[in-house]
């Protein structure tokens, strides 16, 4: 989708510190980090967040989910980590292409504010 950021490190014409790609997922590296480990996880393919009519179609959910994992796995999150996906204005939401933060290695407290 033209204009959309995250689509542009998706087709890399915007510079990210990718750690992870396959046909239909890229994860990155937050770059405004507010945890040790926060990376971002989304699909290559545009959709505009977990409200789009889209996100349940097929197995786009579980091969996130899928990386999620495999990616806390991989960065030392074994005390736990938060998977996060704002949606629209009221949950602060910035970057209209779905993405799941994936926050590990520091304790978080809830409710968030
Ligand atoms: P949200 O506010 O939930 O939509 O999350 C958007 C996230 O994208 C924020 O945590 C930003 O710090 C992050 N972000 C914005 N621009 C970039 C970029 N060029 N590379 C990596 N992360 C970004
Ligand atoms: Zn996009």
């Amino acid at each position: 989708m033209d204009n959309c950021l995250f689509c542009k490190i998706v087709d890399g014409s915007v510079p990210a510190e990718v750690v992870y790609r396959d046909e239909s997922v890229v994860a990155f590296k937050d770059i405004n980090p507010q945890a040790p480990v926060h990376l971002l996880v989304i699909p290559t393919k545009h959709l505009s967040g977990v409200s789009d009519s889209s996100v349940t179609e097929g197995d786009t959910l579980n091969k996130l989910f899928k990386v999620v994992a495999d990616l806390a796995d991989k960065n030392g999150c074994e005390k736990g980590y938060r998977v996060v996906s704002n949606c629209g204005e009221d949950g602060g939401q910035t970057v209209p292409h779905l993405h799941f933060h994936l926050l590990g290695k520091r304790h978080l407290n809830w409710p968030p504010g």
